[in-house]
């Protein structure tokens, strides 16, 4: 992995600092919550930034000054953030969920960048070897990501790809009926929109483990 730095500017104490960011890496695989699997170092962590001011927490687009929201500023100003952290370990899923803390307090909250920090959250713990802790981050990726598919937030030729997704969430918890039930519904999508290739491979075999009732995270069959 390379990485670079780029400079930020907290919109909410105003504190300049340089973060460190991927510019390459490379994936050897992904799984079939299309957690990425890293040749080397995880890049997971470097995705994000954290003011040393305040303690703010967000992907680099997020210090962008016209990404400033009162609300956010007004519950980091007033400790809430702080608080927060008190009560999650020192580790990169718990960075993940400060940053979807952070977002959830936005006037207008997306519910795609929540499913994203989230999912992002429950890849990390995996790949951190917690993986006691990915199911709640796993429940909190698919709630928002259903609803982000219900508000239209998703792009058409995503559409297929990330019911599966949420589908596959929906096993690695145990609700097989649910999954099932996403699962047909991503090969609808998939027929009206289409998407990769390796999708109708991945719902066939993970369909069949939801049918035995397997929760397991098995790899994806090689996709060609
Ligand atoms: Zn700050």
């Amino acid at each position: 992995m390379t990485t670079r730095e780029i400079d930020l500017e907290c919109w909410i104490c105003g504190e300049q600092f340089v973060g460190e960011e991927p510019r390459s890496y490379a994936v050897v695989g992904r799984g079939s919550d299309l957690c990425p699997k890293p040749l080397d170092q995880n890049p997971l962590p470097l995705m994000l930034h954290t003011c040393p001011g305040c303690g703010f927490t967000g992907d680099g687009r997020t210090f962008h000054a016209s990404q400033a929201d009162e609300q956010v500023r007004e519950w980091v100003l007033a400790g809430g953030l702080a608080e927060a952290a008190r009560q999650v370990p020192d580790s990169g899923y718990a960075r993940y969920e400060l940053a979807a803390l952070c977002h959830g307090r936005r006037r207008r909250v997306s519910a795609l960048q929540l499913a994203e920090y989230y999912l992002a959250a429950s890849w990390s713990a995996q790949l951190e070897q917690a993986e006691d802790v990915a199911p709640q981050y796993q429940a909190e990726a698919a709630k928002h990501l259903e609803r982000a598919l219900l508000v239209d937030e998703v792009a058409d030729e995503e559409r297929a790809v990330m019911t599966y997704l949420v589908g596959e969430l929906r096993r690695r918890l145990g609700e097989f009926e649910a999954a099932l039930q996403l699962f047909d519904e991503a090969a609808i999508q998939f027929t009206q929109h289409g998407g990769p290739t390796w999708l109708l491979r991945a719902l066939g075999q993970q369909a069949g483990l939801a049918k035995e009732g397997s929760a397991d995270p098995a790899p994806l069959a090689s996709s060609g």
